[in-house]
Formats: C-alpha cells, sequence, structure tokens
C-alpha cells in the first residue's frame, strides 16, 4: 500500500527526511583524506553512544546478525564455551549461530517474558571451576518479547564469582535509544545495527570492544575474514577502510549520531521511556498485559501485547497492514500468534505513537477484541497531556 504512514515494526524504523537527505550522496573516494576527516570524528561520538571511553568502534557492512558473528569469531576458538539465556528469538537466533561455528553453549532456558537469568548465570558460572565458560552472552533489549534485561546485574553476578568470562550483549534495539554504559556494566563486546536507534536503513552492524576483547583476538582461533575486527580497527584509526564501505549508510550514520547527540543522550533516553509509558497505559486500557512479566522488565523500544485467548495476531497484523497501512510487529517463535509487537523506538513523537495506539484499536475492534474503542488512545492522551517532553527536539 503506497501510504505516508510510520511503522510501528521495532525495526527497520522510521527514517527520519534529514537523515535520507544524508543517505542520499554521490559518489565520492573513500579513500580521500575528505573521508578519514569525516569517519575518524564518527567513531570518536559513537564510543560516546555505546558508553565507551576504553573501547574501539567498528563499523561492518551488515547487519546485526553479522554483529553476532563477528563477536564470536574475533575472541573465540572451536570447541570454546560460552554461557547464555534463551529468552526471545534473538537470544536463540545468537545462540544458534553460536552453535553453528562450532561452539559448546551452555543455555539457561527461561520463559519468554524473562530477562536474561542472573542468577542462573551466577550459579553457571560458580560451577565451571575450571573456567571452561569464555563469554556470557545477553541480549540487553529482546526485541521479540519486549523485554529490557539487566546487564550491570550480569556483570556483578560474573564479578561475584570472581570468573575471568567476557561479556557480550547484544544491544541491537537498545542502543541509541536506552540507557547503555558499556564500559561502566563491564562489557566486553557490544552490538548494534543501523536500522533500530540509529534510524537508518539496514546495512550497518556496528560493534564495541573492550580492551580485554581487543586482546583475546590473537588467540582466537574460529576462521574469520570479512569481520576480522584486528583490521577494521587498524584501518579505522587511520581514518580508513578495509574494504569499499556502504558510504552511504556512513553518512547517514554520521547524520544519525549527530541528531541523537544534539538531542542529549538523557534526553533521547527519557524521550523513548515517556513514549513507552503511553503505550503501555493503552495496553493496559484494553485490558491486556504485556509479555514482560514485570515492570522492570518493560522495554522503553518495543512493546510486546499478549491477544485474549482465541485471537490470532498474526491475522491482527496482516489485517492492520492491508487495511490501514500500518506495519505491527508479529510474534516470533514460540509466541507467533499470541502477541503482537508495537515498535516505537528512533525518530518517535507522542502524535506518532498515538496514531498506532488508534490503528491498533481500530483492527483489534474490527477483528472482535473486547475492548473500548479509544480507551487506549485516551490513557495515553492524559499520560501525555501531564508529562510533558524534557526538551523539545529539533525538527527533523
Ligand atoms: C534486529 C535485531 C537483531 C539483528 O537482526 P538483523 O536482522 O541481522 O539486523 C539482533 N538482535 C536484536 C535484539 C534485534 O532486535
Amino acid at each position: 500500500m503506497e501510504n505516508q504512514n510510520p511503522v510501528f515494526i521495532p525495526g527497520p524504523t522510521n527514517i527520519p527526511e534529514r537523515l535520507r537527505k544524508a543517505m542520499s550522496v554521490p559518489t565520492w573516494d573513500h579513500r580521500s583524506p575528505e573521508f578519514g576527516r569525516m569517519f575518524v570524528p564518527l567513531l570518536a561520538d559513537l564510543k560516546r553512544v555505546f558508553g565507551t571511553r576504553h573501547g574501539e568502534v567498528a563499523v561492518f557492512t551488515a547487519s546485526g546478525t553479522g554483529g553476532w558473528e563477528t563477536a564470536i569469531t574475533n575472541t573465540l576458538s572451536p570447541g570454546d564455551k560460552v554461557l547464555a539465556g534463551r529468552y526471545g528469538m534473538f537470544s536463540q537466533r545468537w545462540i544458534d549461530l553460536c552453535q553453528r561455528h562450532g561452539i559448546e553453549v551452555e543455555v539457561i532456558d527461561c520463559e519468554w517474558g524473562e530477562g536474561a537469568p542472573v542468577e542462573g548465570y551466577r550459579r553457571a558460572l560458580a560451577a565451571d571451576t575450571d573456567h571452561r565458560i569464555k563469554a556470557v552472552l545477553a541480549v540487553h533489549n529482546e526485541t521479540a518479547t519486549g523485554v529490557r534485561s539487566d546487564i550491570r546485574a550480569v556483570r556483578a553476578a560474573m564479578d561475584a564469582e570472581s570468573h575471568p568470562a567476557m561479556l557480550f550483549v547484544d544491544g541491537v534495539s537498545s542502543i541509541g535509544s536506552m540507557d547503555f554504559r558499556m564500559d561502566d556494566w563491564g562489557v566486553d563486546v557490544a552490538v548494534s545495527g543501523s536500522q533500530k536507534g540509529f534510524m537508518l536503513a539496514t546495512g550497518l552492524a556496528i560493534v564495541a570492544v573492550s580492551p580485554r576483547a581487543v586482546d583475546a583476538m590473537d588467540e582466537a582461533r574460529l576462521p574469520r575474514c570479512y569481520f576480522d575486527l584486528r583490521d577494521m580497527i587498524a584501518a579505522g584509526n587511520k581514518g580508513s577502510y578495509p574494504y569499499t564501505p556502504a558510504i552511504g549508510l556512513i553518512e547517514g550514520l554520521r547524520e544519525s549520531v549527530t541528531m541523537l547527540l544534539e538531542e542529549g543522550l538523557e534526553n533521547v533516553h527519557a524521550r523513548h521511556h515517556r513514549i513507552a509509558e503511553g503505550v503501555r497505559r493503552a495496553v493496559a486500557a484494553w485490558g491486556l498485559e504485556p509479555c514482560a512479566r514485570r515492570p522492570e522488565l518493560h522495554s522503553d523500544t518495543v512493546t510486546a501485547i499478549m491477544v485474549p485467548q482465541g485471537y490470532d495476531s498474526t491475522e491482527l497484523v496482516n489485517y492492520a497492514n492491508e487495511t490501514y497501512g500500518v506495519a505491527f510487529g508479529i510474534g516470533l517463535g514460540q509466541v507467533a500468534g499470541r502477541l503482537f509487537r508495537i515498535g516505537h523506538l528512533g525518530i518517535m513523537s507522542d502524535v506518532t505513537a498515538l496514531s498506532g495506539i488508534a490503528t491498533a484499536e481500530m483492527a483489534m475492534k474490527d477483528l472482535g477484541y473486547p475492548i473500548t474503542l479509544g480507551s487506549g488512545v485516551a490513557a495515553a492522551q492524559e499520560f501525555y497531556r501531564h508529562e510533558r517532553p524534557a526538551a523539545q527536539r529539533k525538527s527533523a
């Protein structure tokens, strides 16, 4: 359907006009000094977004999945063991990626709707007396269930057992939207992508690594070439690239990071929290439940909403798309058909969020859901009226 409606899938997110323009560039020489003058400060600014002063950042032409592969292949060897919680489709896919690389994964299965199993990690690490576990994997924001995990607590559990494993975190749907502190939380590899909080087209995997992860690279025996961070970091520090960069996307990333820093990261996080809270008020007014089990698990970038018994959320999402031209997220994996997701990250405002809430209401009403038309919209309106933005956004 041809329209100007925003999308409410939790990635790829809506692309602001300012970024569409920034990505539309004529060919220019990525071997020129001019590229370095753009790229070196961009890498420095990306470190601020990731919350690292000591780490290195690399930008690969890939999607987030390529970032997972970068994390694994640069730091581990065949037969190495990692510890991972499985609490949604994205944590599941990262586990699968490890296994396909010949990594042994100790999986802690959690109910979907729960977050990273901090206590489970602690117990597994305590039992690992000969330190076979080389890394702990956690998805900061499980996009499939709308659950945010406490990464600081994961690191504290690792430290409590004085375990030397590294901490790898998927921040694809959190970094640039929700508070993320790579150094403070003791994260060794953090992965993101261009199409979520950075509000760009898909095509860049952005990976940050701690000095410890850099040290692990020479010993790591998993095969890698395209994703070899050593080549990428060495080139990046000189303002260049080991191969041809996706220059339009990188120009977009330059502008995106400028937008985030102009707004101020704290304001960006507060805005996401405020918008998310309005969506949560709407869900409560509908009499529906989020998939996230407890308020402290609520994601500020995506809300996954359980549909009532006897309803099929995939049908709802398809219906909204065909009838109103608005995209919501379907349920993935074991929650397929049971929940739909409202993505509220990136270039979102109260007004945009209200249009998504209103559309979800219309679609549910059309399909006979037991909700009152306008109830969610009114609840969100009340919230947004009283919780005014901390800082007015600069126009996009
Ligand atoms: C989107 C996403 C990914 C990356 O998926 P790609 O499709 O490869 O970009 C990874 N993890 C999470 C949590 C995500 O939301």
